[in-house]
């Protein structure tokens, strides 16, 4: 007999029904269980005070709540707080918390290091391990939520959300490779007796993963945002290698294919911007182009710069000009403040602690 305990935490409604079925329980006890683990972030069988005491004992026996382990913790002084989590022996990824006034954004992290080796990418760089579980996924959710409401108040002195409202795959990896375990997390994060979130917030970043645009469109369509930084197919293929296999004639299809099923209206795109390589003015005209093509949104990212990268951020100027073409065209174009730099948490900087299994690291060396 095999004496490996279930970890609850990654069973969407479905599977901890199917379970509780199994052991012969009635599904509102799994309902109940569900909103403890959830919506109460507990951790201990004990506390579920509502839950007879030996479905209570038998559950201690059978099963466990297990999150990844925080091994950092740091907070930026504009509130940003990034942690470091343990998900194995020999990987942690990270998770970024973003407070605004009107919103507490987390980003989080869908796989241990990246396949896809974007030029600019410093998680990219590292290489790739392995995908994360459904319950490293949605456990990075449970964890902030736990440790947020620990501090009380609600909002910090400066005003600022302390807790999570809006969810991005902003982080490590590319989810839409890692779709199987992707989709059971995302249905606890829009389950109103998990986090309850609208599909409206939550957002799945993608390098342009076609197959797997059109399969989340179908088993769960949430806001989907697409990182472009390129407007033709022989730049894009040099930032983004993905582009060989899906040029963007291709990823711009599956775009609308996409918002056939979306919960907005528009696809974000996101895009980079890189001193002379790709924030030129003619740059920016072809990008009104694409936009003629998909309705959609830019957000513009000015590079965070990292360890042994030859890119350098546009200058503010340039940034500026950039946008400025994308709205006179009636577009509209957002500068993505860069957030939690002195702690390496914006954007493209997570880098975690991986072990490579694809040798880029040392192929490069
Ligand atoms: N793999 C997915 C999601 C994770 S990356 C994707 O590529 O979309 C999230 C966003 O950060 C992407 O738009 C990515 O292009 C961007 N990014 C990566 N490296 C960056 C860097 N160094 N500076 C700024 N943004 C970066
Ligand atoms: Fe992977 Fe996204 Fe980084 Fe590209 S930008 S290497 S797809 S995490």
């Amino acid at each position: 007999m095999s004496t490996t305990k279930t970890n609850l935490l990654g069973l969407d409604s479905q599977a901890i029904t199917a379970h509780f079925a199994a052991m012969g329980e009635k599904p509102f006890r799994a309902r109940q269980v569900l909103a403890w683990i959830h919506q109460r972030g507990a951790q201990d069988f004990a506390t579920m005070t509502d839950i007879a005491k030996g479905l209570r004992q038998r559950l201690e026996e059978e099963a466990v709540i297990e999150a990844p382990r925080i091994v950092g913790d740091s907070v930026s002084q504009d509130g940003t707080r990034k942690w470091l989590l343990k998900v194995d022996g020999k990987n942690a990824v990270e998770a970024v918390f973003i407070p605004e006034p009107s919103r507490g954004t987390l980003c989080v992290s869908s796989q241990a290091g990246c396949t896809l080796d974007c030029a600019f990418c410093a998680t990219g760089k590292q290489g790739f391990n392995r995908n994360l579980t459904r319950a490293e996924i949605i456990g990075q959710l449970w964890l902030a939520e736990r440790l947020l409401t620990e501090a009380t108040p609600k909002r910090s002195p400066a005003g600022q959300a302390r807790h999570v409202s809006n969810v991005v795959f902003m982080g490590m990896g590319e989810p839409m490779l890692n779709l199987e375990e992707m989709i059971p997390a995302l249905r606890l994060m829009l389950d109103d007796r998990a986090y309850g979130l609208s599909r409206r917030r939550v957002t799945v970043s993608t390098s342009g993963v076609v197959p797997g645009m059109d399969r989340l469109a179908a088993e769960c369509p949430v806001a989907l945002a697409v990182s472009l930084h390129a407007a033709d197919d022989r730049l894009r293929d040099q930032l983004v290698p993905l582009n060989r296999k899906y040029p963007l004639k291709q990823l711009l299809a599956a775009c609308n294919r996409y918002l056939e099923r979306a919960p907005r209206d528009f696809i974000t795109f996101e895009y980079v911007l890189l001193e002379g390589v790709n924030d030129s003015e003619a740059q920016a005209k072809a990008l009104c182009g694409i936009a003629k093509q998909v309705p959609c949104k830019f957000n513009l990212i000015p590079f965070n710069p990292f360890r042994g990268t030859e890119f350098r951020r546009s200058s503010p100027d340039a940034q500026r000009r950039f946008a400025e073409v994308l709205q006179h065209a009636g577009l509209i174009a957002t500068t993505r403040r860069t957030r939690g730099e002195a702690i390496d948490a914006a954007c493209g900087q997570l880098a975690g602690r991986i072990a490579d299994r694809t040798r880029r690291a040392e192929l490069r060396a």
